[in-house]
This record gives structure tokens, C-alpha cells and sequence, in this order.
């Protein structure tokens, strides 16, 4: 069988050539700096604009660096030298902060504005954009039972207002510097990542980690009570964090998928009360559901169409939403009882 393209068989990258991961203080950046230095690669430059003791993961061996890549200066000084430069630097959260926080998720674009353009002057190889499924058009998301996206539902666009916006045109961004510039981007539409190592508590954490530490929360209190966000028929895929770092390296390395956006997701459709009763049996105990009607709650209902994915490097995500929640909810208990002991925990700022 022929063995797929990853960036440790790649033949054009060498083990000591210096990869690039802006917002590798966050969830996905910090785990795909930890797959590379798994992965054998001896050079890599992890960025955020957090301070240091604030970054979910920080690994030794690695350069950190404190910039804010909205400012064009430490966009240029991020890529100095840079082979591969993988950007997943965003203001971002659930929907309860991209509804609220408009504003915040339209500046990103200056992130990847400066990033893309400073990674061009400086010859980089290639380029990887985080997207998001927030970037498909939100009239075909209405209802629960909603098709699943495929990659030209995009457009004609109606992106979610503010952080779908700023992901279409980053990504516009990337089609054009390939188009008439010659630098290489690759761009993946995320749906739903969750997994240890991400957000739980504070605002900014998604469905599966807020429902997670709710029903902790609920155990350790005794009140058997669960809050619920929208009537919770809501649908939405989840994809596990490991098929997540695995799916970017795929995606960055395939010839087939320059300046191509791609679904990158989980194609298992998942119910907002489903989610709950999959946690509250990994917690062992039923709770009294209380829906919030008028709290954000995003669209009806989204899923990944994978055929392309499929098709394209003969992969997708396929960790069950089960497993992976499992060792979610294992993991956020822990950090919950950290945090009960007066401990400095993620999500911490
Ligand atoms: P995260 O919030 O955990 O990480 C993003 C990091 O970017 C944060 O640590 C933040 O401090 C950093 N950042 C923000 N502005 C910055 C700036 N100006 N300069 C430097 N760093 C900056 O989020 P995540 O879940 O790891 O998301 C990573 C990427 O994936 C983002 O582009 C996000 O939009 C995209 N995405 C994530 C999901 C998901 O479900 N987590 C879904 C779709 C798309």
C-alpha cells in the first residue's frame, strides 16, 4: 500500500527545517506543536500572543515567542527562516463569544493578512490557514436535520456574521498569494474540535467541554441540574483533537490541495441532548435538563460531508464521538479537582 505524504515522510522537509505555529497557546496549536516534536522535529517555533505561564501547552525544546501577530512587525519577525508556516492564531470561542464578540473575530483578519504576506516576502514554503465551517452559507443550516456541507456550499456566500466573514476572505487571501504570487497555502474548514488540552471554563469553551464540566460540576454539588443552551435538538459533528493535528498534516503535504479549501471534521451527527446523555452516562448519573431558549446557539444543524476528504487522501476523522468524550471528560475532571485544590489550571488567564 502507498504510504500517504506527511510532513515525516515528506521529501522536501527535512527533521531540522523550522516549522512555524502561530496561536500555539491555544487548544489546536499547542497539540499540533506536540504532534511535530512527537513527529521527530527538532525546530519549531510556537507563537501567541498569551503571556508564557498562560499556554495550555508548553514544551521544552521549543521556541516560544509572545507576539501579537496583529501587528505587522511581529507578523515578520514570527517567519524569519520559516520552511512551513501553520497559522491557528484567532480570537475565538463557542458560539456564546463569536455571537457576542463580533468585532474581536473581524480583527483576526489582520493576523493572517500580515502572516500571509510576511511569509511570502520571506520565501516560505508552505502555508497552512485554519478555516472554519462557520465559513458555509448559514441559510442552508437552519434545521436540525440540515445537509451535511459540502465544500462549495460556501458560496453563493452568508458566512456566519463576523468570524465566518473574516474566515472566507482569510481564506481568499490564500487562493490569491497561490494564484499570483506562487506561495503555496492550504486551507482546512474545521467542524467542532474538542479533546483534552482546550477551553472548558470562562466563556470561550465549546459544547462538548462546557457540557462536560457541567455535569462535573453537577456530580460534585449535588444538584442533579443540567443548563442547557437552545432547545438542544441543535445538531453539530465533533472531531477529536488527534484526527485533528493528523488531518493538518495530511492536508499541508497533498500536492491535490493547494489553495483548495477542504472540509476537515467528523461526520457522526450529534444532537446538543445527545451530547448530554453521552456525558452524563460517562459520568455515571442522570441530571433534570433546563433549557435556555433565548442563550446563543449557533444554527439548526451542521455536519461534515466528507466526500472530497474521502476521495482526496482516502482518510477522515473517525475517532467515535464516544471514545473521544471519554477521554475528554476524564481529562477535564482532573483539571476541575486541580482547579478545586486552588491549582493553576488551562483556560486560567
Ligand atoms: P484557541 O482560542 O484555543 O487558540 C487560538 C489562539 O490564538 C489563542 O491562544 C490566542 O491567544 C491566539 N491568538 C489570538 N489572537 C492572536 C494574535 N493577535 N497574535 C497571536 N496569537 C493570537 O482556539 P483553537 O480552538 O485552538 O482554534 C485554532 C484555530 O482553529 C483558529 O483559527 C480557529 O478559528 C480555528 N477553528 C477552531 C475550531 C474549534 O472547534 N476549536 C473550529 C473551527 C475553526
Amino acid at each position: 500500500m502507498i504510504q500517504p505524504t506527511i510532513a515525516a515522510t515528506c521529501p522536501d522537509l527535512k527533521k531540522d527545517d523550522l516549522i512555524v505555529i502561530t496561536g500555539a497557546g491555544g487548544f489546536i496549536g499547542g497539540s499540533l506543536t506536540r504532534y511535530f516534536k512527537d513527529n521527530g522535529f527538532t525546530r519549531i517555533r510556537a507563537i501567541d500572543k498569551k503571556p508564557l505561564p498562560n499556554w495550555y501547552q508548553r514544551l521544552p525544546d521549543v521556541e516560544s515567542l509572545h507576539l501579537d501577530l496583529s501587528e505587522k512587525e511581529n507578523a515578520t519577525r514570527a517567519v524569519e527562516g520559516a520552511v512551513e508556516v501553520y497559522n491557528l492564531a484567532a480570537d475565538m470561542g463557542g458560539m456564546g463569544f463569536i455571537e457576542l464578540n463580533r468585532v474581536a473575530c473581524l480583527r483576526s483578519i489582520l493576523i493572517n493578512t500580515h502572516l500571509i504576506e510576511a511569509s511570502y516576502q520571506a520565501g516560505v514554503r508552505r502555508y497552512f490557514f485554519s478555516s472554519s465551517a462557520c465559513a458555509y452559507n448559514t441559510d442552508l443550516q437552519k434545521t436540525p436535520d440540515a445537509l451535511a456541507l459540502k465544500e462549495s456550499d460556501a458560496y453563493p456566500a452568508m458566512a456566519e456574521r463576523g468570524y465566518g466573514w473574516e474566515k472566507l476572505i482569510s481564506e481568499m487571501f490564500c487562493q490569491e498569494y497561490w494564484a499570483e504570487r506562487g506561495l503555496e497555502t492550504h486551507i482546512a474548514r474545521f467542524h467542532n474540535v474538542y479533546g483534552p488540552n482546550g477551553t472548558w471554563f470562562g466563556g470561550r469553551e465549546k459544547a462538548p467541554a462546557a457540557i462536560c464540566r457541567k455535569v462535573i460540576e453537577a456530580k460534585d454539588s449535588g444538584k442533579m441540574e443540567i443548563e442547557i443552551w437552545g432547545d438542544g435538538h441543535q445538531t453539530r459533528s465533533f472531531m477529536f483533537i488527534e484526527d485533528c493535528v493528523y488531518g493538518i498534516d495530511r492536508i499541508m503535504h497533498s500536492d491535490a490541495l493547494i489553495a483548495t479549501p477542504i472540509n476537515l471534521g467528523s461526520n457522526e451527527l450529534i444532537s446538543i441532548n445527545n451530547l448530554v446523555t453521552i456525558a452524563e452516562e460517562i459520568g455515571n448519573v442522570k441530571l433534570t435538563r433546563h433549557y435556555k431558549l433565548d442563550a446563543p446557539k449557533g444554527v439548526g444543524g451542521r455536519n461534515s460531508d466528507n466526500t472530497f476528504i474521502q476521495n482526496v487522501l482516502n482518510w477522515q476523522p473517525s475517532t467515535s464521538f464516544r471514545r473521544g468524550l471519554e477521554t475528554t471528560y476524564v481529562w477535564i475532571e482532573q483539571q476541575f479537582q486541580a482547579r478545586k485544590a486552588g491549582n493553576r489550571v488551562v483556560s486560567d488567564d
